[in-house]
């Protein structure tokens, strides 16, 4: 049965509440989002024919900020899977403590099956559904699964058309010659490294072998492996969408990435045994890092699980039955809320460069990071003491909180 994304999102939400009783008229706005839109998308197709296609946009809250995340091309995004994004957004944010709410959108499209005239057509026609929807101020889009820094270019280019503004900050996740921000393409790996580096400090980290074995090798996996790679951690397995690799004495990060370069895949990697991404997760490894997929551990493999550590650096990989498992195990999950922030933080020094004209380099960008992500890190931790709950819920507890000081 597929798990309803939306319902365990307000689950975490709810145990929340219950653990620091909070306010429940506030808790039962934060609930839903905020509106929901939804639009016919026709594009002129490269035969000559029209098709016409489905675009959402889910606006969860904007308390704190302009509603704020990414655009999702994907012929399977549905409703509630946008919805439960949008909602991580406005937890997310409010746990960084950056002055944005949550939001994001799709389109209910398989992107490889179009010419890059008709990709263009599609994402100029969504934005010409949407354009009254955002706006710097008002709600703020970037890349997600399957889109990138050229289709954000089109819209932005279409908002300012049909607004007749210059709205550079209308969008993030832009390249950095067209107003994207330094430090943005590292920032989620890194921000979860610093994350992982506080988590060792603070002796969270069981074992003295400092393993990890971590699930995906996109933008997030590569520079979360560099960053433990350089931090003393041994990077002993990573995986793609086509299986896994694994060696216990470390895997060549360079080596791997030289290798997807020219094979298209991470199996048969020299030095390393191939296993499947079920093994990846299974392993005896210090620290497990889910960074590809939602809902990679559920009721019927997380019993499994060895690792005492996990860091979530994917959106919702842990369902809530897996996450009672994890507890009864004692296992330490550090939540996608707090460990994968760092993107959005560095999305929203973008806006701010972009609303200030200004331009930091990547040092600043990455050390402004590096200090932002130890401050939610230790704020989590404070309430998980205090609470005396999971770093999940603690994490909620803090962003509620700060979303309830501007709803009240
Ligand atoms: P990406 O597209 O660059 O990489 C995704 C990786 O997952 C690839 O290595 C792919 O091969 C692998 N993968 C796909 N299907 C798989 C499967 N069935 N089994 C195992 N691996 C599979 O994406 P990314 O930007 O690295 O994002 C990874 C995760 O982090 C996603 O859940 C995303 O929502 C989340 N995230 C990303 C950012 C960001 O700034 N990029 C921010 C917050 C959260």
């Amino acid at each position: 049965m597929k798990i309803n994304p939306f319902e365990s999102a307000k689950q975490q939400l709810h145990a929340a509440a219950e653990t620091a009783h909070l306010d429940k008229n506030i808790v039962e706005q934060l609930s839903a989002p905020d509106r929901y839109i939804e639009v016919s998308i026709p594009v002129k197709m490269d035969d000559g024919t029209q098709r016409i296609f489905s675009g959402f946009r889910s606006q969860h809250n904007n308390a704190r900020g302009p509603y704020k995340g990414g655009i999702r091309y994907h012929q399977d995004v549905d409703l509630n899977e946008v919805k439960a994004l949008s909602f991580w957004m406005t937890f997310k944010n409010a746990v960084v403590n950056v002055p944005f709410g949550g939001g994001k959108g799709g389109i209910i499209v398989n992107p490889k099956e179009l010419s890059e005239g008709e990709l263009e057509g599609l994402s100029r026609g969504y934005m010409r559904q949407m354009f009254r929807n955002f706006g710097p101020e008002i709600d703020v889009p970037a890349p997600d699964v399957n889109t990138n820094s050229t289709i954000m270019g089109w819209m932005r280019d279409e908002f300012e058309k049909l607004t007749a503004t210059e709205a550079a900050g209308v969008i993030t996740g832009k390249s950095v010659s067209e107003g994207g921000s330094e430090g943005r393409t590292e920032a989620t790996g890194f921000g979860g490294g610093y994350v992982l580096r506080e988590a060792l400090k603070a002796g969270l980290v069981k074992g003295d072998r400092k393993t990890i074995a971590i699930q995906g090798f996109g933008n997030v996996a590569t520079y979360l492996s560099e960053y433990a790679a350089e931090h003393g951690f041994k990077v002993v397995a990573l995986s793609d969408s086509k299986g896994g690799v694994y060696t216990p004495d470390g895997i060549n990060i360079s080596e791997a990435e030289n290798h997807k370069k020219t094979t298209g895949a991470l199996k048969d990697l020299e030095g390393t045994t191939n296993i499947t991404n079920e093994q990846l997760l299974e392993l005896d490894v210090d620290v497990l890092v889910p960074a590809a997929l939602e809902n990679v551990f559920t009721a019927d493999n997380a019993d499994r699980v060895q690792a005492q550590f996990i860091l979530e650096m994917a959106n919702g990989p842990t369902a809530p039955e897996a996450d009672k498992i994890f507890a009864e195990k004692e296992i330490t999950v550090i939540p996608d809320i707090l460990a994968n922030s760092g993107g959005v933080a560095v999305s929203y020094y973008e806006w701010y460069q972009n609303m200030h004209d200004e331009k930091w380099s990547k040092e600043d960008v990455l050390s402004k990071l590096d200090s932002l992500m130890v401050e939610a890190f230790n704020e989590v931790l404070a309430a998980k003491e205090k609470y005396q709950t999971s770093f999940r819920t603690a994490a909620y507890i803090v962003a509620t909180q700060r979303l309830t000081e501007k709803m009240l």
